[in-house]
C-alpha cells in the first residue's frame, strides 16, 4: 500500500490565519504525526512535502500519480466567519456514494469522528484539485476552523493534534487492512541486567522466587495492576539483594514484624510462603527482605 499524504499549504502559502494560529504549520503536524503513527505497518509513505516549503497544486498530484500511490490524503484546516465550527471531509463530486473512493471515506470519517469532539459537519462533495487530479482514490480533510475560538483552543493543543492524527492513521489502517510489519525476533538472552525477559511457563511468583524478591515488589517496579505477564514481556528486576533474615522472638507476629520493621502488610507471607504465621516459633529465622 502506498500512501500520499499531503499536507495544506506551505512556504509562501500559509493557507488559513487566526487566533494564532497558521494553516501551514497545523497541516505538516498533522501530517507528520500520521506517518509516524503508521511507520510500523506494511505500507509505503511518501509526503508532498516534510518541512515548510512551497508546493503547488499541480506538483503534488503529479508527484503521487507519478509514484502510483493507492491513496492521497490531503489534511486542511477550515477558516470562514469566525463562527463556523467543525470537522468535515471532500472527496471529488463526480464520485458516486458506491464508488471505492466513497467506501474508503467513510470507514475515515468514522475513525476521525470517533477520536476528535469537533462538531461533525459530515461527508461532502467538491472539485479541488487535488482531489480531482490525483489518479487514485483521494480526500480531503479539513480539521476544525482556525478562525473559530472553540476549535482554535483544541487545536493549540499538541495532544489534540495527536487525536487527529490517530484517527487519520486509525482509518488508513481499517480501510486498507494495515497489519504491522513483524519485527524479527532477536537472540536476547533470558535475562541480561536487571530485566527478566518472560518465557512460557512463567508467573510473577516462578520469577520474584527466581531473583529473590517478592510479587508486590515486581509489581511495584514494573506498575502492573494485576498479574498477568506475558511472554517476551520485559520485567524489571529489583537491584541484586540479598535476603535478610530475622529471628522469631516472644509474641511475634507477621503483622508486628511488618510494622516494626516498616514493611509493607502482606510481604512477610510473601517472602515466607511456607511458614504458617499462627505457628511461629521463638528463633525460629523469617525472610525479612
Ligand atoms: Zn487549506
Amino acid at each position: 500500500m502506498k500512501l500520499y499524504l499531503d499536507p495544506g499549504h506551505g512556504g509562501t502559502d500559509p493557507g488559513a490565519q487566526g487566533n494564532g494560529l497558521v494553516e501551514k504549520v497545523l497541516t505538516l503536524a498533522i501530517a507528520l504525526k500520521i506517518r509516524d503513527l503508521l511507520k510500523d505497518y506494511n505500507l509505503d509513505v511518501r509526503m508532498s512535502r516534510t518541512t515548510d516549503k512551497t508546493v503547488t497544486l499541480p506538483q503534488r498530484t503529479d508527484d503521487a500519480n507519478k509514484w502510483g500511490a493507492d491513496y492521497f490524503l490531503s489534511i486542511h484546516i477550515n477558516a470562514f466567519n469566525g463562527k463556523a465550527n467543525g470537522y468535515e471531509d471532500f472527496i471529488h463530486d463526480k464520485l458516486s456514494n458506491t464508488s471505492e473512493t466513497a467506501k474508503i471515506r467513510n470507514v475515515m470519517h468514522a475513525e476521525i469522528i470517533k477520536l476528535v469532539d469537533f462538531n461533525n459537519r459530515g461527508k461532502k462533495k467538491a472539485n479541488f484539485h487535488v482531489i480531482r487530479e490525483s489518479k487514485m482514490p483521494a480526500m480531503l480533510t479539513e480539521n476544525g476552523f482556525i478562525d473559530n475560538k472553540e476549535d482554535a483552543a483544541k487545536l493549540k493543543q499538541d495532544s489534540y493534534l495527536n487525536k487527529i492524527a490517530q484517527g487519520h492513521a486509525n482509518g488508513i489502517v481499517k480501510a486498507f487492512n494495515l497489519k504491522k510489519k513483524s519485527t524479527p525476533v532477536k537472540d536476547t538472552p533470558k535475562s541480561s541486567g536487571n530485566v527478566h525477559t518472560v518465557v512460557k511457563g512463567d508467573t510473577l511468583w516462578s520469577i520474584s522466587q527466581k531473583y529473590n524478591t517478592t510479587v508486590s515488589k515486581l509489581k511495584q517496579l514494573n506498575g502492573l495492576k494485576d498479574d498477568l505477564i506475558h511472554p517476551g514481556d520485559k520485567i524489571k528486576l529489583p537491584g541484586a539483594s540479598k535476603p535478610v533474615y530475622y529471628t522469631i522472638e516472644k509474641g511475634d507476629t507477621f503483622w508486628g514484624i511488618e510494622k516494626k520493621k516498616k514493611i509493607k502488610h502482606g510481604t512477610l507471607q510473601e517472602l515466607n510462603p511456607n511458614v504458617n504465621p499462627k505457628w511461629l516459633k521463638i528463633g525460629q529465622k523469617i525472610r525479612i527482605k
